[in-house]
């Protein structure tokens, strides 16, 4: 028998909902987090050393997500880190207590997203940051990303990192907005549908102009320059497609940047598990391809919230639900589910056009892959500039999977994580070919970086099988 009916994989409001409501229908349920606790990166638990008097709305909301989660029945692995995973499934972790295996028949992926970075030169300096990153900087650890900062990217985390910096006491030097202002309008319909999250981002608006930060809209990073550390930051124009264009170059003294270009669904369990996939560029780009009740390709292998399709916190629950439910009934659950499920699958559809719409506005055309200079710095764990990158297309490779095995783009401790997208761009831009046909990244254990010892376990040398001798 298997430890549980369910595990899930994450612990945001995706996850952490998708267990809450599977455990109310009776199921056994364990959860996998490598946070301490429970809350996703929206509500992520501040660090204990934080002390705030007042909570903010986030954290309130986190804080009722971790309270029903403890009281669900659930079992929370906090600080596990889901390094493999089999068919069937197998989840293998990595805690505080050393290697942990639990079994299920069912499981909810609920990881989340990852940043899209576009390597800038200069990003590798001390003090450049992602703009999700910064976030967790701000809302778990209440630390400034620096005294000055400039803010750059795209997608509505612009102008809420830089209203959080600036409500905390710091400096925005400049937002720098690689979509043209005209951009935002697309997404006005779906914004229109959702006045409470429009008043939201029209207070983080406010925030800008009251402390009177420059907003520079169809503009982006042309290098960041420092001796130790970030000293200026140089911009320039872009066209629609993203495309540095001439212009002026101001450049802005600055001690730190944030920069990112919206987030990807997180993907490397279901690809790992041989889910199908198929690109979605309104949903942050790869998604698994799912059924009415969010089952992939892979029976009894469900994903919930952005790993699904970047959605947005406030769709994240309800794809937990509906995952929930799938599984139930896949378990042969008595009681009207189908009904339930198909309510929710007509709220989260409504709710999710919101924050499609946001990622779509983060989402570089194909023309940003030039904002990425010859001599920058694509893959860090490798150290690999564009020109190395570029040489190994100009000579044939054609997949990550080429650039990967001439180059070793991807073969660090990120995985590919931080670098897959830019060297995908890169190829893009070579071939012309489109993101279907350039393909997905291979997903292979370990997926976080683990101790070999982890890996190896205890051992006695004469346990080790002697292969016996060729025959000569
Ligand atoms: C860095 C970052 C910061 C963000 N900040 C904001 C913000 O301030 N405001 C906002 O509106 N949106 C923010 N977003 C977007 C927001 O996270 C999502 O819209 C929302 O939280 C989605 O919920 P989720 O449950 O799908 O995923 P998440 O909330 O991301 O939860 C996924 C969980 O899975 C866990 N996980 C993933 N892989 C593993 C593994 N291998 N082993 C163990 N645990 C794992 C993670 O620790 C995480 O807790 C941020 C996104 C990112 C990537």
């Amino acid at each position: 028998m298997s430890d549980y009916d369910l595990i899930v994989l994450g612990a945001g409001p995706a996850g952490a909902t998708a267990a809450i409501k599977a455990r109310s229908l009776g199921l056994r349920v364990a959860v996998f987090d490598e946070a301490s606790a429970a809350g996703g990166q929206v509500y992520r638990a501040p660090s204990p050393a934080r002390t705030t008097t007042q909570p903010e709305a986030d954290q309130r909301k986190g804080d009722a997500l971790r309270a029903k989660l403890a009281t669900s029945g659930a079992v929370l692995y906090a600080n596990h880190r889901v390094w493999s995973l089999t068919s069937g499934f197998s989840v293998i972790a990595i805690g505080p207590d050393g290697p942990l295996t639990l079994e299920a028949p069912n499981l909810i992926v609920a990881a989340g997203a990852v940043e899209r970075h576009i390597p800038v030169t200069g990003w590798t300096l001390p003090g450049v940051i992602g703009l999700a990153g910064a976030t967790i900087l701000l809302k778990a650890h209440g630390v400034l990303p620096g005294r000055r900062v400039v803010v750059a990217g795209s997608g509505p985390l612009l102008l809420l990192v830089a209203s959080k910096i600036i409500a905390a006491g710091g400096e925005v030097a400049a937002v720098v907005d690689a979509a043209p202002r005209a951009g935002w309008l697309a997404g006005a319909g779906a914004m229109l549908a959702r006045p409470d999250l429009m008043a939201k981002g029209a207070g983080w608006l406010l925030t800008l102009l009251k402390a009177r930060v420059p907003i520079h809209s169809g503009a982006a990073i042309r290098r960041v320059d420092g001796t130790d550390g970030v000293e200026t930051v140089t911009i320039g124009p872009v066209d629609r497609n993203w495309r540095p264009v001439d212009g002026t170059e101001p450049t802005i003294a600055a001690d730190a940047v944030c920069l990112g270009f919206g987030l990807l669904p997180s993907t490397e369990v279901t690809r790992l598990l041989g889910a199908e996939h198929r690109y979605e560029p309104e949903l942050g780009g790869w998604v698994p391809a799912v059924d009415a009740a969010l089952q992939t390709s892979v029976p009894g292998l469900f994903v919930a919230g952005d790993g699904a399709g970047v959605r947005g916190a406030d769709t994240a629950p309800l794809s937990g639900e509906l995952a929930a439910l799938g599984v139930a009934r896949r378990l042969g659950h008595a009681g009207d589910l189908a009904s339930q499920a198909a309510t929710i699958a007509a709220d989260w559809r409504r709710s999710g056009r919101f924050g499609a719409a946001m990622s779509g506005l983060a989402m570089p055309p194909p023309g940003a892959a030039a904002m990425i200079d010859a001599g920058a710095t694509v893959c860090r764990c490798e150290g690999l500039s564009r020109a190395t990158l570029d040489s190994a297309i100009a000579a044939g490779a054609r997949t990550l999977a080429d650039l990967k095995a001439t180059t070793r783009c991807g073969m660090g401790p990120c995985g590919g994580r931080v670098c897959g997208e830019a060297a995908a761009m890169l190829i893009a831009a070579a071939t012309g070919w489109d993101r279907q046909t350039i393909g997905q990244p291979s997903a292979r254990p370990p997926l976080r970086p683990v101790p070999l010892a982890a890996i190896a376990a205890a051992f006695d040398y004469d346990e080790l099988p002697i292969p016996a001798p060729a025959p000569l």
